[in-house]
């Protein structure tokens, strides 16, 4: 359990990280309040501004209580220390980064770089053979979204190419099948996620979808079935 802490750590900055860089790209980082114009450093689970109390983050509670639920699930699965650590700070940082691709559709290269090398720095202490296979997983996995997204410039984003990275980097830990299954899984959820939306009416066929959020899906149903 000792494994969680990292992450556990970070979730009480979650919601400034995700204020930060809540930006759409060449946009300065948003660090003052739309409303005071304070500066803001930490928000608290009830999401609104220290100074004046108007709401500037997502609901209350729920990114504290969508963490616990993951690192609860990855606590519950995965009985191996280092790997618990690795995928549980990279799902922290993961929970982050699909907030901030919902809100402005882009993944911020400092957050995909914190999580694939926070979690290469804990994986790095394991066995030679699997770190190897993982980071070959992960490169692999990374130049498959960045092929994406030169092929389909209007679907994939070269930050989906850089959080494959990390997401790789967990899948691998488990194999190549598991890597393979936890990206086409991310792709079936978001199929199905553009199919309800369609028939719902919510967007059209040219609407772009984030991709983040279902590739983490993908990569931690996997990681919970493999474990
Ligand atoms: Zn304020």
């Amino acid at each position: 359990m000792t494994g969680l802490l990292p992450a556990v750590l970070l979730i009480p900055a979650l919601r400034g990280v995700i204020f930060l860089h809540s930006v759409p790209s060449d946009t300065p980082w948003r660090q003052f309040c739309p409303k005071c114009y304070m500066s803001i450093r930490l928000i608290g689970p009830r999401g609104r501004c220290p100074h004046c109390q108007v709401a500037i983050s997502p609901f209350p509670y729920s990114v504290e209580l969508l963490a616990l639920a993951v690192l609860a699930l990855l606590a519950w699965r995965i009985s191996d220390p280092l790997a618990l650590a690795a995928i549980a700070w990279i799902s922290v940082l993961g929970i982050a980064l699909i907030c901030i691709d919902v809100a402005v559709h882009r993944l911020p290269d400092r957050l995909t770089f914190l999580a694939f090398g926070g979690g290469l720095l804990i994986l790095a202490f394991g066995d030679i053979n699997r770190v190897g296979r993982a980071l070959l997983c992960c490169l692999a996995l990374a130049s498959a979204y960045l092929l994406m997204s030169v092929v389909t410039p209007n679907g994939m984003g070269l930050g989906d190419g850089k959080f494959a990275l990390s997401l790789g980097l967990i899948l691998g830990w488990y194999g190549w099948g598991p890597t393979l299954y936890g990206a086409a899984l991310g792709f079936v959820f978001s199929g199905l996620f553009a199919i309800g939306m369609l028939l719902a009416q919510r967007i059209t066929m040219k609407g772009a979808i984030p991709h983040g959020p279902f590739m983490l899906l993908g990569t931690l149903v996997t990681v919970l079935m493999a474990a």
